[in-house]
């Protein structure tokens, strides 16, 4: 989706993926090599104007030869290692007056044991580096549990964090340009199934004028201390009118895909117009908007396709379960359209 936004800007992309079969190939021209192969790193940015990633398990060294040949990388460094370990990215959110869960670090069982007498209520164990998608976490309700817990995560470094009694969960995306210039779209309310993101709704009316701009100096502050350049996404729980921040990822994000059809600029045009250093298109909504993933399988494109309003992208994966393997947007869907979605969707 990238590659896409780049080709009416006129640039050009180079791609890195292990896969030979990877959906990228599409779109430009793809080296295959694993992403800490120093070597197929260096092939494929030489002469680059500049390197991004979209996807925040890229190990930080394989920036270096980037960083060394003075090709701009954006996000930068900072960025990308603070949101590889989520103490460090708790830290941060901390750090600049933004509130998270409550939340203990964690490398031995009396550590843990100390942490949840004084946590004196539910939480959710994680591992501080390589989750995603509801992997590597353990939620704890009880002593059994906590054992449970325990047992499937000892041995790297963990977080226990409280259980937030959340009223929705929400993601704000910016984006910041070289010269420091930020672009916010409307905040999107997130539901999740089984740790996955399901659907993505943006219906402005639902979010308050107080709360978005809330959210929106969460993402400013957070990405003027990380010098950030690019989308961000940052993922947040709403109780009542407060705002607790999860976690953010350094790059284009799927609960920000409802931008491709939604909104005047989608995040993806907008990132490489932010790493290539052009000025930032507007975030302006067109109307609201609902975006369903396809997880596991892909729905009868041409039934989706006779829905007034929706559009079909598939991502050319191999359907496995729990893989996201596409998306469907809507623009101003009516009630009856969002249930034909959902059940081509079943
Ligand atoms: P994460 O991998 O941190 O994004 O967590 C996956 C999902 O688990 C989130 O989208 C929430 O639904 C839930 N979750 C994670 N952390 C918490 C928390 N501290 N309190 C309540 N729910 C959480």
């Amino acid at each position: 989706m990238l590659g896409l936004a780049a080709i009416p800007l006129g640039v050009r992309c180079r791609f890195l993926d292990p896969s030979p079969t990877a959906g990228a190939s599409a779109v430009g021209v793809l080296t295959v090599g694993a992403l800490d192969d120093v070597a197929a790193v260096s092939a494929t940015i030489a002469g680059a104007d500049a390197l991004t990633f979209e996807w925040e398990g890229v190990p930080a060294t394989s920036l270096l030869p980037a960083i060394d040949a003075g090709i701009p990388v954006a996000p930068g460094v900072q960025a990308l290692r603070t949101s590889q370990d989520r103490g460090v990215e708790k830290q941060q959110f901390k750090a600049l007056g933004i509130d998270t869960a409550p939340y203990w670090l964690i490398e031995t069982r009396s550590e843990f044991d100390a942490a949840l007498r004084e946590l004196a209520g539910p939480g959710i164990l994680k591992t501080c580096r390589g989750g995603y998608d509801g992997k590597g976490q353990a939620r704890i309700a009880n002593a059994a549990q906590a054992n449970a817990a325990w047992q499937q995560l000892d041995g790297v470094p963990l977080i226990l964090e409280g259980l937030v009694a959340f009223d929705r969960e929400l993601s704000v995306l910016a984006c910041r340009g070289r010269d420091g210039t930020t672009v916010v779209w409307p905040v999107t309310e997130n539901e999740h199934r089984d740790g996955i993101l399901h659907t993505s709704i943006v219906t402005p009316a639902t979010v308050s004028d107080a709360m978005q701009a809330r959210a929106h100096h969460i993402a400013a502050r957070l990405m003027d201390a990380l010098e950030y350049v690019g989308v961000i996404a940052i993922e947040l729980f709403q109780v009542g009118d407060t705002l607790i921040a999860n976690e953010f990822a350094p790059r284009v994000h799927n609960s920000g895909h409802w931008t491709i059809e939604g909104s005047a600029t989608s995040q993806f045009e907008n990132h490489v117009r932010a790493v290539l250093g052009m000025p930032l298109g507007s975030t302006e909504l067109r109307n609201s908007v609902v975006m369903f993933n396809a997880i596991g399988s892909l729905p009868d494109r041409d039934a989706v396709l006779a829905v007034p309003g929706a559009h079909f992208h598939s991502y050319d994966k191999v359907p496995l379960s729990g893989r996201k393997v596409g998306h469907i947007t809507v623009v101003d869907p009516s009630t009856e359209t969002l249930q034909t979605l959902r059940d081509l969707l079943q």
